[in-house]
């Protein structure tokens, strides 16, 4: 029968067409549970082709997304917390970092680095949540608040990439401190006339919402991030009310007036290039 005929010899498909699954490597959708090869969906910038869920990502695949060719150079790569404050819970705190750097690979909550987007030299800050929670101590200060010195002394677009439970309980205080510390570091950023670009993800809450992640010149979020101070369980037992649908989703931030937009990930590149394009 015809269609059993090829019509066309041969394999028409280019080489460099050709996507090389390898068995077994598939991506489920926590949202819309449908299913999609891991390939396409890195190609995709880890957003779900079907519902448009934005998958949660680390420093290292932002780095990779923003950075030309991925290409940049990292500040600051070796602090470590210290334990001031000799803090045991379940585990004594020095334990607990080290365990974390094991599991992860990474220092801290926060890498900062500096490189090319679109060919324009910046410098980008992006928290980790796989390490504590994303929660801000010491370290998580100090390294934002450096990359902001290296922003002035430089005269470089700041962005910054926030995901995180808040400050690190561990480092009480001292923690809080880091809100002051990296608030006051960005009013000298903002007097230099340097431009501060404030990504929201999911989750943005507590501290972190208080202090830089709110201090945009321009504050932005991916889809559907919650963003918050406390918690809606604590709001809802405060206040004695039922909440509002979509309370602390960033498209209700939005409306609200907290944001002033909300980007794709997989135009955040562009967007945020046409933006400074804009104001420089
Ligand atoms: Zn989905």
């Amino acid at each position: 029968m015809s269609w059993f005929v090829r019509k066309e010899k041969g394999i028409n498909t280019p080489t460099e067409m050709k996507r090389e699954v390898p068995d077994g490597l598939w991506y489920k959708c926590p949202e819309c549970k449908k299913v999609t090869p891991a390939r396409e969906h890195k190609l995709n910038a880890y957003t779900c082709p079907y519902c448009n869920y934005h998958d949660k990502i680390g420093s290292e695949i932002y780095f990779e997304i923003l950075f030309d060719e991925g290409e940049f150079k990292e500040l600051n790569p070796d602090m470590r917390s210290a334990d001031p404050l000799g803090f045991v819970d379940t585990k004594a705190y020095p334990d607990r970092i080290n365990a974390t750097i094991q599991k992860t690979g990474l220092k801290d909550a926060v890498r900062t680095a500096t490189g090319k987007v679109n060919g324009r030299e910046m410098v980008i800050a992006c928290m980790d949540f796989g390490f504590i929670g994303g929660s801000m101590g010491s370290v998580v200060g100090e390294k934002i608040a450096r990359a902001i010195d290296h922003s002035i002394k430089k005269k470089l677009p700041f962005l910054m990439i926030s995901r995180s439970g808040g400050a690190r309980m561990m480092e009480a205080g001292l923690s809080l401190m880091q809100m002051a510390k990296t608030s006051a570091k960005l009013a000298l950023l903002s007097e230099a006339g340097v431009p501060y670009i404030s990504l929201l993800t999911d989750p943005t809450t507590g501290g972190v919402t208080a202090s830089y992640a709110m201090l945009g010149d321009f504050n932005i979020s991916e889809p559907g991030a919650l963003i918050g101070f406390a918690g809606p369980r604590v709001i809802r037992e405060t206040i004695g009310k039922d909440l509002p649908k979509g309370f602390q989703k960033a498209e209700f931030v939005l409306e609200h007036g907290f944001l002033d937009f909300i980007v794709d990930r997989k135009e955040l590149k562009s967007k945020i290039t046409s933006l400074l394009d804009m104001i420089q």
